[in-house]
């Protein structure tokens, strides 16, 4: 149901922005992939969504740090009917500890990078009279954990820029949503738990179980799949409605 459609998926040669493209891709839009490499492999990847779902898919280079390349990314786009923030980063450390070089880092990245990309991309929906703004916020958009300060900031203020973003567009057929994963088992993941085994002097399997999964009631990861399909419920028409919201897929972290 998405076919003519155009999605720009930032931070999406891998986790859930690659998940998010693929179902988006499956649902039938076009694609532009993003993230701030530029390998044969990016490229090879874009060919390969695009053989398998038969869509368009091309892959663009932007560092999400840099406003004027993330704005240089829907202008090189040329359309835009679904646009995905979902580029991001984590440095755990504590508040006196934490560098920041690293919070400017994550803010830029989490946050400011969603402002100017939907700057550029809200012109374009209006144009084409619909639009989809998709945040990739997370669970920690709606509660804090200790050590993680800029991203819990970034991720918390996506979600105020999203409910702004839902009121400029509310009288168009224009939506803006923030989907909050809980624990998601993707690089960004697997890249903290050798910090969190230091922190907490715990193995590998205790860090999952007794520290990330802790918080999830359902003692499960969520799945990028899982993500992807929440995406295109949002993109459908029974969503017409949701905007300026938060769904979570958190197996019940923020019920606690
Ligand atoms: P990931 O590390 O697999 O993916 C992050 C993506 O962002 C990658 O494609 C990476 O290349 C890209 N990226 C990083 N820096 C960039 C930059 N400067 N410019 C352009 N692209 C850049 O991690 P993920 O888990 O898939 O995370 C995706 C989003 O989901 C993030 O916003 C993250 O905060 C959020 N999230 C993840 C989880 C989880 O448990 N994995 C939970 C909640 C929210």
């Amino acid at each position: 149901f998405l076919g003519g459609k155009t999605a720009v998926v930032t931070g999406s040669n891998s986790g859930i922005g690659l998940g998010i493209a693929t179902e988006l891709a499956r649902a039938g839009a076009d694609l532009v992939l993003n993230s701030f490499t530029d390998r044969d492999e990016d490229h090879a990847l874009a060919e390969s969504l695009a053989a398998k779902h038969g869509v368009k898919v091309r892959y663009i280079q932007a560092d999400m740090s840099k406003g004027g390349e993330c704005r240089a990314l829907i202008e090189k786009a040329g359309s835009c009917d679904i646009l995905v923030n979902n580029a991001g980063i984590q440095h755990v450390a504590p508040i006196p500890e934490f560098p920041a070089e690293k919070w400017d880092a994550i803010i830029a990245i989490n946050l400011s990078s969603a402002f100017h990309t939907t700057a550029v991309a809200l012109p374009m929906m209006r144009k084409s009279g619909w639009g989809r703004v998709i945040n990739v916020a997370s669970a920690h958009g709606l509660t804090a954990s200790p050590f993680k300060s800029a991203y819990v900031a970034a991720k918390h203020g996506i979600v105020g820029f999203t409910k702004v973003t839902a009121l400029e567009t509310a009288r168009e057929s224009i939506t803006c949503n923030a989907i909050c994963p809980g624990y998601v088992l993707t690089p960004i993941i697997e890249q903290q738990i050798p910090d969190q085994m230091k922190t907490h002097n715990m193995s590998r399997e205790d860090v999952i179980a007794k520290v990330m999964l802790q918080r999830q009631p359902s003692g499960e990861f969520a799945t990028v799949d899982q993500i992807g399909g929440t995406a295109v419920f949002l993109c459908s028409a029974a969503a017409n409605q949701v905007t300026g919201t938060t769904i979570s897929v958190d197996g019940g972290w923020t019920a606690l």
